[in-house]
């Protein structure tokens, strides 16, 4: 088996692999002066002056993360896996522990972890990378963590026609560990298998061997 482990650099592009930069991403799509007035309308809510001065930026920023971490909603992370290359390879390509941050559709509140995405490719092979621009983007966008491991299954199935797609997710939910349950260090994984991943036990723990065997 061939297997690649990648370290995220926080711009989300991956050691190993040089890439070109992307054109600085255009406005989103997201409504900043609606957000802005929400927020507004929470802080007094909860009984604040939104009109204090540490309190007086705070719909702005607010706003602006918000535009930042749905921005996965505006983009169709589709096109980064049409742009693969043929190759015979009968082996599986594993991407390891690729970290992402998406937001619990639930509560509002972040969940984070690492995503571990492998293929085996039939004759459509894509750059590494790719596979962690895929996650990035599923990510960026409310989510429920199960949703999330099935679409980036679903979409390298789709679009890449392999044998067999594993992804195994591993995340931390604030909205369990800062509020209702509060049980902090617990740790909720997820996976979806597909094809040879899911009918073949064998290929399945070699994956899981590949993902954890050093862990363990
Ligand atoms: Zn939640």
């Amino acid at each position: 088996m061939l297997q690649r482990n990648l370290e995220t650099r926080p711009d989300g592009s991956l050691d190993g692999e040089r890439e070109e930069h992307e054109a600085p991403s255009q406005e989103t799509p997201v409504d900043k002066p609606r957000i802005e007035r929400a927020v507004r309308e929470i802080l007094i809510a909860v009984g604040e002056d939104p009109d204090r001065e540490g309190l007086r930026e705070t719909p702005a920023r607010v706003a602006r993360m918000y535009a930042e971490l749905f921005g996965g909603l505006h983009v169709d992370p589709r096109r980064h896996l049409r742009k693969f290359f043929s190759e015979a390879c009968d082996e599986v390509v594993l991407v390891r522990d690729i970290s992402f941050n998406s937001m619990c559709e639930h509560h509002m509140l972040p969940f984070m972890g690492k995503a571990h995405v492998a293929y085996l490719p039939d004759d459509r092979v894509i750059g590494l990378s790719k596979l962690a621009r895929v996650v990035e983007e599923v990510a960026r966008r409310p989510q429920v963590q199960e949703r999330m491991t099935e679409q980036i299954a679903n979409l390298l199935v789709e679009e890449l026609h392999a044998k067999g797609v594993g992804v195994v997710i591993e995340a931390v939910h604030t909205c369990m560990t800062i509020r209702g349950v509060r049980k902090p260090g617990s740790v909720c994984v997820t996976s979806a298998m597909k094809g040879c991943f899911r009918t073949k036990s064998s290929t399945r723990a070699e994956l899981m061997t590949l993902i954890y065997g050093d862990r363990r």
